[in-house]
């Protein structure tokens, strides 16, 4: 029997692209105060930078997808692309599974933004998958940041290294600080297709 591919289901924001770092700058400005005013140790919806109101966040949202390109502009994760095109060649097939078509009437620009931005950095992938419910689409392992996707992704029964950041630490592993150590983790269960 032909084994199917070996399937690494990885998370973009938090994961690949750095969106705390490439959204601080855009908030400054948005919110008009100096960018170290800024904290790095935000919890999940950035509350901490006092968005305001009950739409603070998807405000600055809109304006940095619409004017400042963001999906574009988003800083690669360190290590990153480096260890995605190690593992592609080892044979693993890379399905990104991305919650990025959250505001109505922007999609079009979240979509480009994102496929140009993952050519501009050479990202290797199979499969993009824009999804909220992330559980619904398959994969051998996943890599995550996000809180809410752990937990659903585990009680799933999926296997899930958690990349660590400010929002996630209170959860319990496997979980890594670095694209070293998760390329080893997914190596470590790798079976090739045969
Ligand atoms: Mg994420």
């Amino acid at each position: 029997m032909v084994r199917k591919d070996f399937v690494f289901g990885v998370d973009l924001d938090g994961v690949v692209a750095d969106f705390i770092r490439g959204m601080k700058p855009i908030a400054a400005e948005w919110l008009g105060v100096p960018e170290p005013e800024l904290t790095d140790e935000v919890s999940y919806g950035f509350k901490e930078w006092k968005l305001g109101g009950k739409h603070g966040y998807e405000n600055l949202h809109r304006f940095a997808l619409r004017e400042r390109r963001l999906f574009e502009v988003l800083p690669v994760v360190e290590g990153a692309g480096v260890a995605l095109r190690r593992l592609s060649r080892r044979g693993v097939r890379i399905r990104i599974i991305t919650h990025r078509l959250y505001i109505p009437w922007f999609h079009r620009q979240a979509v480009v933004q994102t496929v140009e931005w993952l050519e501009k950095h050479g990202i290797p992938y199979w499969d993009l998958c824009f999804m909220a419910a992330k559980s619904s689409v398959d994969a051998d392992v996943y890599v995550e940041d996000s809180p809410d996707n752990i937990a659903k992704l585990r009680s799933a029964g999926k296997s899930v290294i958690v990349m660590r950041n400010s929002t996630n630490r209170h959860l319990k592993g496997p979980g890594a600080d670095s694209w070293a150590e998760i390329e080893s983790w997914v190596l470590g269960r790798f079976r090739p297709a045969g």
